[in-house]
């Protein structure tokens, strides 16, 4: 049924805040054939927001045909430093947001990695690690130098300083990479909150081995977390099966707090997954509480919806908060954008962005007509 050196994938993956920061400015993106780890930089907000904006036309990519795809991931890293670029230039807010972007396509048995930044991609084969990328940091190079060793390097209190990542210039130097693929090799991309506490010797026995993906990524999260989880810390371990067909759930393996769940149960799982399948590009995962709101567009006002805005799910999406925006008074910068719908993870970062909308509305209309709980007008308690 398959073609030769065509192996199924499987793919597993994991993101984590850490021990040492507020929130995950890490992102990560699986789908059937493309993958991507980016890891965000900036203030406030900001790295959040670079990261998962680097992965909206990865997820585009995904929804094309493989070879599409593949032969189009450079083209699509250099559309996400675009993005990054122009959002950060911009909105004030956001100005001097940045993001690494290691993303990895596979079409027959060839994977393709495209890179920028210091988030990594590893191979691991025949019980073997190898690193498949380089890291754009000033002390990778140092050492490329030899001016630095790599203990030096590895303990650097300045080791995060890139020299290259997405949204600082209007284009971009990608690393691409190609490599033929042979059954049972594995793929790890990783953000630097992995390999900052985390040896390549641990990472090939956490992830070389386990048959269960799963298990492996957690236990990679959970070995840099021990190590005191300095950074956020994501992972997306993807294997190059062989052609046989994965055998179904297998039974009473490392019983759980979940054993074996119902066959319906299962049936409808798959049914979910091959559906989700179907409606193309089907997982954009975010870390923490999941990227699930957005701004758009109700009854020609902008509105904050919960639930994400790409098309086959849109449907699903329902209004959270009405403003009395009026889209036709918005700046032509954001039209286009609220059409498509602005992401954002929380409800909060929801309103931020409406704020800024807000900030850049055209001439200010009148302030008048402001719906809202009227606020009571006059000192309270008042003089005497
Ligand atoms: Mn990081």
């Amino acid at each position: 049924m398959t073609a030769p050196g065509a192996g199924r994938l499987r793919a597993a993956a994991l993101s984590d805040v850490g021990r040492a920061r507020e929130r995950n400015e890490d992102s990560l993106f699986v789908g059937a054939a493309v993958f991507a780890v980016a890891d965000g930089l900036g203030g406030h907000r900001a790295g959040e927001v670079a990261s998962a904006l680097s992965l909206e036309p990865i997820a585009a990519l995904a929804a094309a045909p493989p070879d599409d795809s593949f032969r189009d991931l450079t083209a699509a890293v250099q559309r996400a430093n675009r993005e990054v670029y122009e959002r950060a230039r911009g909105n004030a807010d956001l100005s001097g947001m940045g993001t690494t972007l290691t993303a990895l396509a596979v079409r027959g048995g060839v994977a393709r990695i495209a890179h920028v930044g210091d988030s990594r991609c590893y191979l691991i084969r025949a019980g073997e690690i190898r690193r498949l990328t380089e890291d754009h940091t000033v002390v990778a190079r140092r050492v490329r130098e030899g001016s630095l060793s790599p203990e030096e390097a590895a303990t650097h209190p300045h080791r995060s300083l890139l020299l290259r990542a997405l949204g600082s210039e209007p284009s971009v130097l990608v690393d691409q990479a190609d490599l033929d693929l042979l059954p049972g090799d594995r793929l790890l991309l990783c953000s630097d909150g992995l390999t900052g506490p985390v040896s390549d010797e641990e990472i090939l026995r956490l992830a070389g081995a386990d048959p269960d993906l799963d298990a492996a990524c957690r236990g990679l999260v959970a070995l840099a977390n021990a190590r005191g989880g300095p950074d956020n810390v994501t992972v997306v371990l993807i294997e190059h099966g062989s052609d046989d067909p994965p055998s179904p759930a297998p039974a009473a393996r490392r019983p759980r707090s979940r054993p074996g769940r119902p066959r319906a149960t299962r049936t409808l799982t798959w049914c979910l997954v091959i559906l989700s399948t179907a409606i193309g590009a089907w997982v954009v995962v975010r870390a923490v509480a999941g990227r699930n709101y957005f701004v758009g567009v109700d009854g020609g006002r902008v509105a904050i919806f919960r639930g994400l805005p790409d098309s086959p799910l849109r449907g699903l999406a329902r209004v959270e908060e009405r403003t009395p925006i009026r889209v036709n008074d918005v700046a032509a910068y954001y039209r286009p954008r609220l059409a498509e719908g602005l992401r954002a993870r929380t409800l909060l970062e929801a309103r931020r962005i409406v704020e800024n909308i807000r900030g850049a509305l055209g001439p200010a209309p009148a302030a008048s007509g402001s719906p809202g709980p009227a606020l009571p007008t006059g000192p309270p308690g008042g003089g005497p």
